[in-house]
């Protein structure tokens, strides 16, 4: 359920039309709608009910200041995965009370700071990732609450880029080593072991593999318990997909239910860290078509957005629908839709059959809220794309295109270079 939707033959996000939002804002664009990611977390957290929970909304996925605050303000937390996350999520104003700190390759300095703030939780990755996290708050005399990230080594069949919890996988400890690591920690003078965490992947879409892993992870805390560790939190992280073409993703009512049941009798507050599920279809990018290139056997429609401004369907190759801003009666055809990037895998759909597109209209690429402008990037010295909010028939420019200066920012040509 969202809130992209056609009036007539025009494109609308919310009440605004799209192609005036493009107007002002030129292309390519990424526009969200407030509406949409309301909704999305109300339906998410209210699937919980019955059952103590902290949504801590995955700000990997749209890390724009703005969408945090949206979670923010409707009483959700954030899952991190570096000194920038947390940077970000203060600025967005979410209390460190309601933040947890996973990722496999945390600097002193981010551990550092991540206990100055006074975060909940930092999910350890590693008996390495313990001792320096031990070895900092000794330092700074403050207790740091913990939890170790099991690696349940769980095939939740989805792509294998965003797999984590195999046992090939680099995220997490299996379960003799976490066992082995929660004694360390209770003997430990500053680091207090409050919950056990755990994430097996992204966009996926059967419910069993979730269950799987929550089974596992009650399995550990009653087994913690019955060592003297009293095990508060049950982080079981994010992964829930959506649909980007004709999967049939679980609703969260669905999965929300098939975990409340596992999990009615375990005593223990849990943590979900959503990414995609909250933002993934509360997005577009709004694109316009460059030119259309034809060779012998196929037709490019060339647009002014690349693969630096979505990167999944070069890296994933995943699929995003694309529908026209402005429709027209027009016969269909079969195209390839690309960027003006220099590589071959710069490209938002193969062999797609869409209403015949000239130089000049807008497309919009749907499901473009999560791991959009997030893993966006200045390749080919492209600036990064402005972001747009719509509030009903208002729009916040939420972040700015990127100037020309923007891309040199930081650079200098040594003295001895100069001309
Ligand atoms: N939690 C952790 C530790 C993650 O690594 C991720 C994504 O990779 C998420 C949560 C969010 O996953 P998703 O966007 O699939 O909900």
């Amino acid at each position: 359920m969202n809130f992209f939707h056609y009036k007539g033959d025009e494109l609308y996000c919310e009440e605004l039309r799209v192609e005036g939002i493009a107007k002002k804002t030129k292309t390519p664009v990424y526009i969200y709608s407030y509406k949409t990611l309301k909704r999305h977390y109300e339906v998410f957290n209210s699937a919980f009910r019955g059952l103590n929970h902290m949504v801590c909304y995955s700000c990997k996925a749209n890390s724009n200041i703005a969408v945090i605050a949206v979670f923010g303000s409707l009483g959700g937390g954030a899952d991190i995965v570096s000194g920038g996350e947390l940077f970000r999520v203060s600025r967005a104003g979410i209390p460190p009370e309601r933040v947890v700190y996973s990722g496999v390759g945390k600097t002193g300095e981010e551990i550092t700071r991540a206990i100055k703030t006074g975060i909940l939780m930092i999910n350890i990755e590693s008996e390495g990732e313990l001792n320096l996290i031990s070895k900092i708050a000794t330092r700074m005399k403050k207790e740091v609450g913990v939890s170790i990230r099991v690696n349940p080594q769980i095939d939740p069949k989805t792509h294998p880029y965003i797999t984590t919890g195999l046992k090939k996988n680099k995220f997490g400890i299996v379960w003799e080593d976490a066992i082995r690591l929660y004694k360390i920690i209770k003997e430990s003078r500053y680091l207090v072991p409050i919950g056990v965490s755990s994430h097996i992947g992204s966009q996926i879409l059967e419910l069993s593999p979730f269950l799987d892993a929550v089974r596992s992870l009650r399995e550990m805390v009653y087994q913690l318990r019955d060592m003297g560790i009293g095990i508060r939190y049950l982080d079981i992280g994010g992964g829930l997909g959506i649909t980007y073409k004709d999967e049939a993703a679980p609703h969260p009512e669905e999965y929300a239910g098939a975990i409340k049941e596992e999990l009615k009798d375990a005593g223990i507050t849990l943590i979900l860290e959503p990414g995609r599920v909250l933002v993934g279809n509360s997005g577009i990018l709004v694109t316009r078509v460059i030119n259309v290139k034809i060779v012998s056997e196929k037709t490019f429609v060339i647009v002014d957005g690349a693969m630096n401004d979505l990167i999944r369907p070069s890296l994933y190759d995943a699929y995003h629908e694309i529908v026209p801003v402005h429709k027209r009666e027009s016969k269909k055809e079969k195209v390839d839709v690309v960027g003006p990037i220099c590589e071959s895998g710069d490209f938002f759909a193969k062999d797609r059959l869409l209403s015949q597109l000239q130089e000049g209209d807008l497309i919009a690429i749907k499901g473009a809220g999560a791991y959009g402008f997030s893993m966006s990037s200045n390749y080919n010295s492209r600036r990064r794309p402005p972001e747009v909010l719509v509030v009903d028939e208002h729009y916040f420019i939420i972040r700015k295109r990127e100037a020309m200066r923007d891309l040199i920012r930081g650079e200098s040509i040594p003295e001895f270079l100069r001309v």
